[in-house]
């Protein structure tokens, strides 16, 4: 899934409508599976990569897969409910409940760019037959399934927000959303 539609997707399940409502926690349990990709995004083009060479062959070798590894831990998204849990501290179970919620959605939708999900017991990887991108796993109907979903959690979280640059923020993010979509879901020629 994309990282935008983790952040949306979350808010609307985790977010409490009364105060502690947990925003932040939930955002940065959100961002934390792909904050490793940002970081080998930037290394990349840094390095001159050409686009295409970024995510057809950097992205699959070493060490960043092992990187990546860590960050879609289930796990590791469990260990934080528990410790939060376990020492009381409500945000820190926010911010692991996130990364599991985080890690349930990528599951059916990553194909051959599947996330070692049981690091570091397993280097298992469910690979599904569905992408939430690639055309030749239908990724037009992976991307579909993103999308209303983002949707239907934008219609719910939308009235619930107290500030205008929140809503500003969200409208913005599904907005872009829509066109990426419409980008990918383009027939070609
Ligand atoms: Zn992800």
């Amino acid at each position: 899934m994309n990282t935008p539609s983790h952040l949306i997707l979350n808010l609307a399940v985790l977010r409490r409508p009364v105060s502690p409502v947990m925003t932040w926690p939930i955002l940065m349990g959100a961002v934390i599976p792909d904050a490793a990709l940002f970081v080998f995004y930037a290394w990349a083009r840094w390095q001159g990569l050409p686009e295409q060479t970024i995510w057809s062959t950097a992205y699959y070798s070493q060490p960043w897969q092992d990187i990546f590894a860590v960050g879609n831990s289930i796990p590791l998204g469990l260990g934080a409910i528990a410790l939060g849990y376990t020492l009381k501290r409500h945000w820190l179970g926010f911010v692991g409940a996130s990364m599991v919620l985080h890690h349930l959605g990528d599951l059916p939708l990553h194909h051959d760019d599947a996330h070692r999900h049981f690091w570091p017991f397993s280097s298992v990887r469910f690979i599904s037959p569905v992408s939430y991108w690639d055309v030749d796993h239908f990724g037009r109907l992976g991307a579909t399934l993103e999308l209303v979903l983002v949707l239907v959690a934008t219609a719910y979280l939308l009235p619930r927000l107290r500030f205008r640059v929140s809503q500003g923020i969200l409208s913005t993010a599904v907005v872009l959303l829509v066109l990426g979509y419409l980008l990918l879901v383009r027939p070609l020629g």
